[in-house]
């Protein structure tokens, strides 16, 4: 979904000419007539109403234009000119101009938060301050693409055009007044004065939004484009490579994965299956991610995610598939020779399974703080303490055990992790059941001993290793299960005529939108994943996002299921569970840290 390199050009050559023509000083002169003709003498100049009257110029292109008068709250009909029927494509372009007013918005809070002191620190240190800014700045990015996505659709003539016109259309408007109002807040009393430039953008989004009425309206369009008379919401392609491997795990999942197995999953809580994880091995999907000279299925980061997502969104039960690749896969860059020739070619082949031994009783989210300790005694280690909450326990072979070795270091660099065989003498399992479904259990370690070489890493190195493997569980987060919950409940919905009802239709196509924005952040990872980087804010914003979109759909959907509807058991079941998922692989309190400090580059938090 990235700007062309002619896009791109466009992009800076107006951004350049609103720069000098649309300043905050001139958008307030042109106030009281409502047209600013240096603005528009501008565009005249540039040639984009003739471009876009001879067709010459496409959504997409128009669309760029559109982002940047939205950024610069340039006071000019450009939209309305170029797109003078209140089309799809108006549409797509306001999304467009929402969206870039939105990023502006929050571009002047974070600036802003980040020198305004108060009780001797930057306002941008407060957690509650940037808790709200990385939401925002996940769902700002979440509206620049699916406004891009909803251009470049319709420019396609994608059947799916119309309907992501009026979801971006709803969704940017939706959040550009959110972060206006939100940034308006983080000003405090200076935000009100008329010499501050935060209540122009504040006042715009608002009259925007309100164009065309009371914008839950659009929600029912929405409703009615993704599942009137016959359509059954999105159908979004991938590229052909991704598309080709996509009906191959279909067809996968059409072999292997059974209605018994799901079941047999949700009656015991233990989300693995022993025939269906081997399988997956043989398929060569537990490494499909790696390259080929590891061992690995040499696919690319867009197609991993595909595989997952295809795999939850089935309700495969795949716990030990994630745990045991993102292990595997840091033996294969941290391990020894015995670990990665001996261990990871059983793992990959489905003979070895693993499981996480992090969390502690007083060692959650902090969870650097571990208590359990490894005491080197003769040439062996001699490992006690108690682990919460290590799901496949019952069921693994090995621990990947985060352990302290030298408690008089500071706590992240007196750590050092093990790969523990799971029947070595002295170790313990308790099953715990929970609120979803899951099981999972407490481990207790008494004097168990293990020889040197089921250390990972170098003695105290154990955060490092800790950190290669976290970032494989933030870059899964599982959009399959949620998008799959939607789907679910629409198609109710509409055969139960419960969609007629706009109380019904409007909350059930917020999600389905929430969803769409999931789906886009979370493919954004894996597309710069592609191009080599690093993508830690990237994968922490799609989790954090998936996650809390999750848990208010099936909060929602529970009030609106009644409890005879066939579904009723599926949402309960995604309502007692979605909560889990913000908590776990890093609760949403810490993603949001994360993408506070590391991707607002605000100040660490108090
Ligand atoms: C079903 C299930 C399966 C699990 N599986 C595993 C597993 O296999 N292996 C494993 O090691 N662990 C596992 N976990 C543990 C999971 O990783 C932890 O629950 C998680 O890290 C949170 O830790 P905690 O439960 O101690 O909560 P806490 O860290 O005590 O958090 C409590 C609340 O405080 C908030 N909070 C914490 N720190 C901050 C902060 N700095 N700023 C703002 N708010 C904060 C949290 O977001 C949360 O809302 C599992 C948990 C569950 C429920």
């Amino acid at each position: 979904l990235s700007l062309t390199d002619e896009q791109q050009a466009l992009d800076e050559a107006v951004g350049r000419l609103l720069l000098k023509t649309s300043s905050p000083e001139q958008v307030r002169a042109a106030e009281s007539s409502g047209f600013d003709q240096a603005v528009w003498d501008g565009l005249v100049e540039m040639g984009l109403f003739d471009a876009a009257s001879s067709g010459e110029a496409s959504t997409a292109d128009l669309a760029v234009v559109a982002r940047q008068c939205g950024a610069h709250l340039a006071t000019v009909p450009f939209i309305e000119t170029v797109a003078p029927e209140p089309d799809d494509r108006q549409l797509a372009l306001r999304a467009s101009w929402f969206a870039g007013l939105a990023r502006a918005v929050l571009d002047l809070a974070v600036d802003y938060v980040k020198e305004r002191h108060q009780f001797g620190v930057p306002i941008g240190s407060f957690q509650t301050i940037q808790h709200r800014l990385a939401d925002l700045h996940a769902a700002v990015t979440g509206s620049e693409l699916l406004a891009r996505e909803a251009a470049v659709a319709l420019d396609d003539g994608d059947p799916d055009g119309p309907a992501l016109a009026s979801m971006a259309e709803w969704w940017a408007g939706h959040v550009a007044v959110e972060a206006a109002e939100a940034a308006l807040h983080f000003h405090g009393g200076y935000g009100f004065m008329l010499e501050y430039d935060v209540q122009l953008y504040v006042r715009r989004a608002k009259v925007a939004r309100t164009t065309f009425g009371d914008p839950r309206h659009r929600l029912l369009e929405v409703a009615e484009r993704l599942w009137g008379t016959t359509r059954r919401g999105l159908d979004r392609k991938l590229d052909a490579g991704a598309e080709a491997f996509r009906r191959e795990v279909r067809a996968f999942l059409d072999e292997h994965l059974t209605g018994e197995i799901i079941a047999r999953a949700h009656e015991t809580g233990t989300m693995h299956d022993a025939g269906l994880h081997r399988a997956l091995c043989d398929a060569g999907y537990l490494a499909a991610g790696w390259p080929v000279e590891v061992g690995g299925g040499g696919r690319s980061p867009v197609e991993t995610t595909t595989l997952m997502q295809e795999l939850y969104g089935a309700g495969a039960p795949v716990d030990s598939m994630g745990i045991v690749s993102m292990v595997a896969a840091t033996l294969v860059l941290l391990g020894n020779e015995q670990q990665r020739t001996e261990i990871v070619p059983r793992m990959l082949s489905g003979d070895a399974l693993a499981c996480l031994g992090y969390s502690e009783p007083d060692a959650g989210s902090d969870v650097a703080a571990v208590q359990t300790r490894a005491v080197l005694d003769g040439d062996e280690w001699l490992i006690n303490g108690q682990k919460m909450f290590t799901t496949m326990a019952h069921e693994a072979d090995y621990v990947f055990l985060l352990t302290r070795t030298s408690p008089d270091k500071p706590k992240h660099k007196g750590l050092t992790m093990f790969l523990v065989p799971m029947d070595s003498p002295g170790i313990e399992i308790t099953p715990v059941h929970t609120l979803g479904g899951e099981r999972t259990n407490i481990t207790f370690y008494t004097d168990v001993h293990v020889p040197d070489s089921c250390r990972v890493g170098d003695v105290d190195a154990g955060w490092s290793v800790m950190n290669a493997a976290l970032v494989f569980e933030r870059n899964s987060a599982n959009w399959g299960e949620p998008d799959r919950l939607v789907r679910t409940v629409a198609s109710w919905a509409q055969a139960s005529g419960a969609l007629d009802d706009p109380l019904v239709a409007d909350r059930i196509a917020a999600h389905a939108i929430a969803m769409e924005v999931g789906r886009l952040l979370l493919y954004r990872c894996s597309e710069l994943a592609s191009t080599g980087a690093v993508t830690h804010v990237e994968g922490s914003m799609a989790k954090l996002f998936v996650t809390e979109a999750f848990t208010r759909a099936a909060g929602d959907f529970r009030d609106i299921v009644p409890a005879d509807a066939a579904i009723f058991d599926f949402v309960e079941h995604a309502y007692r569970h979605s909560t889990v998922t913000t908590i776990y692989g890093g609760s949403s309190e810490i993603q949001r840290g994360i993408i506070a400090e590391h991707g607002l580059g605000l100040p660490r938090s108090r």
